[in-house]
């Protein structure tokens, strides 16, 4: 049932945090929802859960439209926030500013560009991560850890967001001590970037397989699907 494996992952981040000696409000669930069905997220949302991701534009804007109808004038503050996590095309980017309150996978400027072009005035600015490629793969998108700040510089004078911090997806390693490596890493890119003076606060990282590790290196947002859900019948791949 989502609200029992929802409660279990709630323990584990709490376990993670005593262990770290992080206060557990600092660390926010963001449920990873793509492939699973409007219903799948209001079982989530019912047990209190707030935060979700999607990947995928389309499938993502049909699901926030579709909750809004099966729960209509929700308190504010019971409102779903929905967070775009997947690799985003610039033919896309309206679709996601239009709709969306986090974008957590900006890994270029152009997309930043747009992303704040395209973010309606009646809406508060968009919140975006950079998405960092924290284990340099050939296949994932990501700015390089040595563009993050020039990067992070630019994107902090576009009027429509608000830059929040950075993001990864590193590559998948099967001991703690392995997972927190990059981790680490992340964490200390962000420290440079607020030496350098940027107000930001967000580290997105940690998944079903790895949110112990990244909670245990300064986590803000933990992005979690299938200790949620289930496991995806439809493969899809983290970009
Ligand atoms: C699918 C996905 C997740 C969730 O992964 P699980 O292993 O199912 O917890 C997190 N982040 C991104 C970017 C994803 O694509």
């Amino acid at each position: 049932m989502i609200s029992e494996a929802l409660q279990h992952v709630r323990d584990r981040i709490a376990a993670a945090c005593a262990q770290a000696q992080r206060p557990v409000d600092r660390v926010t669930l963001v449920a990873v929802s793509k492939t699973f069905p409007a219903e799948a997220v209001v079982a989530a949302l019912d047990a209190g859960q707030r935060h979700f991701g999607e990947n995928y534009v389309q499938e993502g804007v049909d699901k926030i439209a579709r909750v809004a109808f099966l729960r209509p004038n929700l308190a504010v503050d019971a409102q779903p926030v929905w967070h775009f996590i997947g690799p985003l095309q610039s033919n896309k980017s309206r679709l996601v500013a239009e709709h969306f309150d986090w974008v957590h996978s900006v890994d270029r400027l152009k997309i930043a560009q747009r992303l704040s072009e395209q973010r309606p005035a009646h809406l508060p600015p968009l919140n975006v991560c950079l998405q960092v490629n924290i284990s340099n793969e050939a296949s994932k998108s990501g700015f390089a850890a040595s563009e993050v700040a020039a990067a992070a510089l630019q994107i902090k004078a576009l009027p429509r967001l608000q830059l929040r911090g950075l993001m990864c997806i590193p590559e998948p390693a099967d001991c703690a001590g392995k997972q927190r490596a990059p981790f680490r890493q992340m964490r200390e890119l962000l420290s440079d970037l607020q030496r350098q003076g940027l107000p930001i606060d967000t580290l997105s990282m940690g998944m079903s397989a790895d949110m112990e590790a990244a909670i245990m290196e300064g986590a803000t947002m933990v992005r979690v699907g299938t200790a949620i859900f289930g496991a995806r019948s439809v493969k899809t791949t983290a970009a």
